[in-house]
């Protein structure tokens, strides 16, 4: 149906409820695409909607669906997910069809575990008390290289088992893979030391695994310090549903001591009861691999370095692979010692050489079926993750974006983030701030404060608040600044107090609604009134002050009294010419349009509103 619409284009419209797919940094010419319209009379229903937009520019969810509800149609974005999925389908690569894998398809693989905790408690030890008991690595020269992850072997129930160990310490790593779908965990162990007991990380860990779904084995460390107290590492732990399984729960619950290197091999034991216990841990291997990638980065003689967790499949030297957004063909494989491997099986880690590019934490890889299709997969990621990037950018805050979202009435709060280098700093600059006085109309509101460098928490909270973060003598922590760059999200740093108080007061000005003040500009005497069929009364006069022009605005005062306000200097004559401006002491004839309430001798006061400074 065809139906006249805003501004007078012809736009095909829905019924209100024809849903529409777009994805994310899609732009009018795609939303066109989509239901057969001319962009170019999309830019126009947008411009009469208020919003200013290119065809080819990427919009963000918000403003198509305020254009989708005006032309009857019902916008949903497409999730990232999905988006890839799409993509690999595109290529005939359906990751979900394989999931389903024929059980006689399927082998036991080693379980993988994380090591989490409070910091201090013991992650680094642990993790090195573990490499080091591994009797295979001892023989082969022990674990030389950090690639990220390990495995080691250990003696279970007269059978040789393998554990596969992330060597990331803190949970970050944990959560930053958690966070973007690729669960790479089996098992938690949760590091508790006994000297100290349950801490805020420990917590924040704990709820990690549990809404992972991550079963947890708790090693109860330290307990060579003669003030450790295991049991009460067990007591604390039953308020959040961990209860011992000495206690008749169902958790188990390992003594041990990381620096001492005791109770190393009655955890790995209890890891591999509870992984036996609570998880069936199968792969195939004889399929092409797919996986994560732990840890990347940039070396100088060997270019992108990637740690990889096969998850499923066997990956093979020579294979082509995509990581994320980058592609390449594996050229060598390495393990935790350093040798050379020409394939790694499900639960395996390896270190491969051959990416084009450093891929991230928490990339899932997959074996394309060539070259060509990992380089094409990768750039097609490339350009949504850019195109989404792009949608992003329109919508965060910044300081100076912030006149313009509180004048549209879509914030009234300025959201901080405060980060510094020292407590008293932080409390410093709260203090600060929150004594800036800019009247009742803008709130400053600090939504976290802390000590210490930008983290991706501090992102994250920024993000979905709207905040702005504010860093005093710290940085970013390693790869926050990406995210940042991603989200969109802005970071200032700053390290006199001073400087920062001034810019936040600044924008807290510009953002209040600007009061404004009349400015005189002249005044005017009426010598005779001449009445005209056509142009309504003219006001002949003589300028006394000032001058008056064209098009400014005006009032007729008569003996010091308003007879007429909000009248604007609609004409202006010299004689018979038409001009802009009269000076002071010249005659001319004054038309205020449909005002015709003029008298002789009534004065005509001209003026114009200027915003007043604020201070
Ligand atoms: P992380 O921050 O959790 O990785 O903790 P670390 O592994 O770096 O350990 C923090 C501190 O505790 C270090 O000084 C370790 O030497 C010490 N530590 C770790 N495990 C033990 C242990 O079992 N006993 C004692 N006494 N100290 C330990």
């Amino acid at each position: 149906m065809q139906a006249p619409s805003l501004g007078g284009v012809h736009v095909p419209r829905g019924d209100g409820k024809t849903v529409v797919r777009l994805r994310h940094g899609s732009s009018l010419n795609d939303f066109a695409d989509k239901i057969d319209a001319n962009p170019a009379s999309l830019v126009t229903v947008l411009f009469h909607l208020g919003e200013m937009a290119t065809a080819t520019q990427s919009l963000d969810e918000d403003t198509f669906g305020t254009l989708a509800a005006e032309l009857g149609y019902v916008v949903e974005m497409v999730s990232a997910e999905e988006e890839d999925r799409e993509l690999l389908e595109a290529f005939d690569i359906d990751l979900e069809a394989e999931a389903e894998e024929d059980e006689a398809n399927l082998q036991p693989r080693p379980p993988v575990v994380t090591v989490m905790g409070h910091v201090d408690h013991g992650k680094t030890k642990l993790l090195d008390a573990i490499r080091s008991t591994d009797v295979v690595a001892g023989e082969a020269g022990g674990i030389t290289q950090h690639i990220g992850a390990y495995q080691v072997h250990h003696e279970h129930e007269g059978t040789d088992r393998v554990l596969t160990f992330v060597d990331t310490p803190g949970h970050e790593a944990f959560t930053a893979m958690r966070a973007r779908g690729a669960q790479v965990t089996d098992i938690a162990i949760l590091v508790v030391a006994a000297d100290d007991g349950v801490m805020p990380q420990t917590i924040e860990a704990l709820n990690h695994a549990q809404s992972a779904g991550v079963p947890v084995v708790v090693a109860v460390n330290k307990v060579d310090k003669p003030e450790a107290n295991p049991a009460k590492v067990r007591q604390q732990l039953t308020e959040y549903n961990l209860v011992a399984e000495e206690y008749g729960g169902d958790t188990m619950f390992v003594d041990i001591s990381a620096l001492k290197r005791q109770g190393i091999d009655e955890l790995l034991e209890a890891v591999l009861l509870t992984a036996d216990a609570a998880l069936e841990l199968t792969a195939n291997p004889d399929r092409e691999a797919r996986g994560v990638a732990i840890e990347a980065n940039l070396d100088k003689g060997r270019g992108a370095v990637a740690t990889v967790l096969v998850q499923t499949g066997t990956l093979r030297v020579g294979d082509a692979i995509v990581a994320g957004t980058a592609h390449g063909r594996v050229r060598a494989m390495f393990d935790e010692h350093g040798n050379e491997v020409t394939e790694a099986g499900p639960a395996r880690p390896v270190l491969v050489l051959g990416l084009t590019s450093v891929p991230s934490a928490g990339d899932s890889f997959l074996v394309a079926p060539d070259d060509r299709t990992a380089r094409q997969i990768a750039e097609k990621r490339e350009a949504a993750e850019r195109a989404a990037l792009l949608a992003k950018r329109r919508k965060r805050i910044s300081l100076e974006d912030f006149t313009e979202a509180l004048e549209q009435g879509k914030v009234e709060t300025l959201n901080l983030v405060l980060k510094g280098d020292v407590s008293g700093a932080v409390e410093a600059l709260e203090d600060a701030l929150l004594k800036i006085d800019v009247g009742d109309e803008v709130a400053l509101r600090v939504i976290h404060r802390g000590v210490g460098a930008i983290t991706q928490n501090d992102i994250n909270l920024a993000t979905v608040d709207s905040a702005i973060i504010i860093g005093f003598n710290v940085r970013y922590a390693e790869r926050v600044e990406e995210l940042a760059e991603r989200e969109g999200v802005d970071v200032r740093f700053y390290s006199v107090i001073y400087q920062a108080i001034e810019e936040v007061e600044a924008a807290l000005k510009g953002m209040l609604n600007p009061e404004f003040e009349e400015a005189r500009l002249g005044t005017a005497e009426i010598r005779e009134v001449f009445r005209s069929s056509k142009f309504g009364n003219i006001a002949g006069s003589i300028v006394r002050s000032g001058e008056i022009r064209r098009g400014t605005k005006a009032r007729v005062l008569r003996a010091g009294t308003v007879v007429g306000d909000n009248l604007t200097i609609e004409s202006l004559r010299r004689f018979k010419d038409d001009v802009t401006e009269v000076r002071e002491g010249y005659e001319c004839g004054i038309g205020l349009g449909t005002f015709n309430d003029l008298q002789e001798g009534d004065t005509i006061e001209t003026f114009e509103l200027r915003e007043k400074p604020r201070t």
